[in-house]
């Protein structure tokens, strides 16, 4: 028995699934999930000692590579000092100044623990300032574990949403109505039918969370002018998106400016940051100025912070989305020419150092066409991968993930190993 097996055999007694996020369980793909002891740059290392090119980067955040020695050293600096402090700290108000810098929609921010923490309340805020309970999201946008939130489409598309767990109370589902993406007109009927009643619009504004699907022209122009006349406010879940794929996110690639916006995954440098903000209006409405409740006992944590101010002074001095677009082009290159040599229907969209593939003759615009791509395909692939090093995520529903780290070597393998993969169906 390998060390992962052992070790997974030991976790299925004591943690549900083995795990403690389902996705790591390697249920969409099939097989078992090796454990990993050490992640260093762009790779690895297992429990059994294989190095592996890693295009999960802990699901986004790690966009400077693992163990960066800038923000290891941060981080080492911090704990000098100590490990919580439960009172204002520096590092908060020089995070809160990165921010805004980096985000000129962001006029005030709180820090949180995680992006479901922030999508959560950025929620709670809207409804506080709005006075209206209704919310819509997108079929396959992906906001994290909150009631509100984990809801699914209705049988049609302007009535209320269904639990998309259980768990979730068929009364919170009621107040969330779930809309195709890119699609301004069905946007448009649901305000119609719904007069005064939206408190808030939620997407993520390229969605990462079923592969990559970016914002059509004009659709993301459409949400901010629908919330707009609407008086509702709109959320921009940029906790996948913010810092990775500009330092002001999809915002700043699309020059669109939301009310409120949600950050978390690169903002941490790899410790668990989430980070809500936007307008000084609404944000003001948060206690212990106004009645909107929301707090964290190790929010704004001394480490954490320490380690996420490292990560954003570093794309401050370094700047790296150009060269993290030319690495995404090399792999999409790599991909869409085995693919076409070998007659196979294949897109990867590709902004920056996101990418994902579906096997599928037509670009995918939405959820529905997502799901009709060949997902058996993918489970193929991301085996021929791993035998060969190379770490995709272990579904084909989420996107992959470059990092500085993986300039030079790592990427010009992983280009040969993938191509020889889908070569190799
Ligand atoms: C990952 C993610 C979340 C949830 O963040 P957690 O830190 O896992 O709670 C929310 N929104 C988007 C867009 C994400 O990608």
């Amino acid at each position: 028995m390998s060390v992962s097996e052992d070790l997974f055999a030991r976790a299925l007694r004591l943690i549900p699934g083995g795990v403690n996020s389902p996705v790591r369980a390697f249920r969409s793909v099939g097989g078992a999930p090796f454990f990993v002891t050490r992640a260093q740059g762009a790779s690895l290392t297992t429990a059994d000692g294989r190095e592996l090119t890693d295009f999960v980067c802990t699901w986004g955040p790690a966009l400077h590579g693992h163990n960066h020695p800038r923000i290891k050293a941060a981080i080492a600096a911090a704990l000098e000092n100590g490990t919580s402090f439960g009172t204002p700290n520096p590092y908060e108000v020089e995070m809160a100044e990165l921010i805004v810098r980096f985000f000129p929609s962001i006029q005030k921010v709180r820090m949180c623990n995680s992006g479901t923490e922030a999508t959560m309340s950025a929620v709670r805020l809207a409804r506080g300032f709005t006075g209206r309970d209704k919310i819509i999201k997108f079929a396959g946008c992906y906001h994290g574990h909150s009631d509100s939130l984990l809801v699914k489409a209705g049988s049609g598309a302007l009535t209320h949403g269904h639990p998309d767990s259980a768990g979730v109370p068929a009364a919170f589902a009621r107040e969330t109505i779930v809309l195709p993406f890119n699609d301004p007109a069905a946007l448009a009927a649901a305000f119609a039918a719904n007069p005064g009643a939206i408190a808030a619009v939620i997407l993520e504004p390229y969605i990462g969370n079923v592969g990559l699907i970016p914002a059509q022209p004009g659709w993301l122009a459409a949400v901010r002018a629908a919330c707009t006349a609407h008086g509702a406010v709109l959320i921009f879940d940029e906790v996948m998106t913010g810092f990775r794929l500009a330092r002001g996110g999809v915002q700043e690639l699309e020059g669109i400016v939301p009310d409120l916006t949600c950050l978390g995954k690169v903002i941490g440098g790899g410790l668990p940051v989430g980070a809500f903000g936007g307008r000084a209006d609404i944000m003001d409405l948060l206690a212990p100025l106004g009645p909107v409740y929301q707090a964290g006992t190790l929010s704004g944590n001394p480490l954490a912070l320490a380690a996420g101010i490292a990560a954003l002074r570093l794309i401050d001095e370094a700047d790296p989305y150009a060269r993290l677009d030319r690495l995404g082009r090399q792999i999409r290159d790599a991909a869409l020419g085995a693919a076409r040599a070998k007659g196979l229907a294949l897109q990867v969209p590709q902004v920056g150092s996101m990418f994902s593939f579906f096997f599928s003759a037509t670009p995918v615009r939405d959820y529905a066409q997502a799901l009709a791509a060949d997902a058996a395909v993918f489970k193929r692939i991301f085996h021929a991968c791993l035998a060969q090093g190379v770490y995709l995520p272990p579904s084909a529903y989420e996107a992959c993930f470059i990092s500085t780290a993986h300039e030079g070597a790592a990427v010009d393998r992983a280009c040969t190993v993938i191509a020889g993969a889908i070569t190799g169906l």
